[in-house]
């Protein structure tokens, strides 16, 4: 039986959703010298950095970039703009609304939950009775994960918008990109959202390690008001500082360099094929998934994810025990099924630097896997999505 990861030749397959694998020139690119942060070269590198981040969310307003993970960025959108016991709303559509849930309520805010089944999106039509009935406006924020990578679902964040709109409500809307940045339409301005959460280890192909937060004008004035502790995370001194092209501390200088390279990457690539490319892969994935005769977890058709396809396993199977044959025998990672998905599904990642070639490859230890692990499925899931790449080519 062939050992896992270092030990066998060839290329690992990584195929979790995120972090995604990082393209060789964004390697490259961060192999360099660090510099001195507090120097001149470095503000130049910084200032040209900043610009270019906009029109990948779509927003013509500040961002920033904190050194950490996509959960500090969450952290640091309720800190900066809301208060302790400040009323929110949130939808579970899975284990990542979930988390930002337990921040908020360890924080100290007021959460309004809504109970899901984790194979929806939000209830746009529940949301916008809520916040009509919320006459008072005590809801100050309502927080939607985009792409929840739990379940491979897409919430839709312009009717979200729209449902706001009707209701005339002002909460801030609070959106978490951090699976669907760059790799799904996504207008921070378009679609009137006031805080974006992203994170550097999916879409935008770089290694974990870099979280950024798009901050509307109405956000911004609520960081005036708003009395959560902060301190790390606060957006006051970041963005003062990064009007020089500096940092209140330590940037992660490298992971900047290849965010550069990343973003030379997307804009050679185009975002409208960005999108296209995700969207092609995650479909002809899902071919190959109704192909094996197995269960999509998402029940929205229009909330597939294109970013990533999480898979249920039948009744009786272990996904888990699937996942650990896939990786000893043929290299590759899945994602595990997360929360109350756990031993019950495994997630395709088909996000970032990801051809078809990879997506044949991936499907190909799937396909194998479900017979080594006797899993029951069907033959012909990768005929399906191999039919479907080569009738889509070009
Ligand atoms: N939100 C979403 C949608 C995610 O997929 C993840 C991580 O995968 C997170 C938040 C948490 O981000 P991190 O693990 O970078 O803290």
């Amino acid at each position: 039986m062939a050992k896992p990861n270092q030990t066998s030749p060839g290329r690992h397959f990584l195929q979790i959703p995120g972090p995604s694998n990082v393209p060789d020139r964004v390697l490259r690119a961060i192999d360099r010298p660090v510099i001195d942060h507090r120097g001149p070269e470095f503000a130049d590198f910084a200032l040209g950095l900043f610009q270019r981040l906009g029109p990948l969310f779509g927003t013509t307003s500040k961002i920033v970039i904190f050194p950490s993970s996509g959960t500090g960025a969450w952290e640091a959108a309720i800190a900066n703009t809301l208060s302790p016991g400040d009323r929110i709303l949130m939808f579970e559509t899975g284990q990542f609304a979930t988390l930002w849930r337990n921040v908020a309520v360890n924080i100290g805010l007021d959460v309004i939950w809504v109970e899901g089944d984790w194979r929806h999106g939000i209830d746009v039509a529940d949301m916008e009775a809520r916040l009509r009935d919320d006459k008072e406006h005590a809801i100050k924020a309502v927080m939607a994960v985009h792409n929840d990578t739990s379940t491979g679902t897409v919430s839709d964040i312009e009717a979200i918008r729209r449902a706001m709109d009707v209701a005339s409500h002002p909460a801030l809307l609070m959106v978490d990109t951090i699976s669907s940045l760059a790799s799904m339409p996504y207008t921070q301005d378009g679609w009137g959202v006031d805080v974006t959460i992203a994170a550097s280890q999916k879409g935008l192909m770089l290694p974990p390690g870099l979280a950024f937060t798009g901050i509307s004008e109405k956000a911004l004035a609520a960081y005036q008001t708003a009395t959560c502790p902060k301190a790390y995370f606060a957006w006051g001194p970041m963005l003062a500082n990064n009007e020089k092209g500096f940092f209140p501390y330590t940037p992660a200088t490298n992971l900047l360099y290849g965010l550069d390279e990343a973003l030379t990457m997307l804009a050679e690539e185009g975002l409208e094929n960005v999108f296209a490319r995700h969207n092609r892969l995650a479909e002809a994935t899902r071919r190959a998934v109704r192909g094996w005769g197995l269960e999509i977890c998402c029940q929205d058709e229009d909330g597939y994810s294109n970013s990533v396809t999480a898979v249920l396993t039948p009744e009786g199977t272990d996904s888990d025990a699937l996942r650990k044959i896939i990786l000893e025998n043929f290299n590759m990672s899945l994602g595990t099924g997360l929360g109350r998905m756990q031993g019950r599904q495994f997630r395709i990642g088909h996000v970032g630097d990801f051809n078809d070639l990879m997506l044949a490859g991936a499907l190909s230890g799937i396909e194998m896997g479900l017979s080594l692990a006797g899993v029951p499925h069907k033959k012909g899931g990768i005929t399906a999505a191999l039919d479907y790449l080569t009738e889509t080519a070009g």
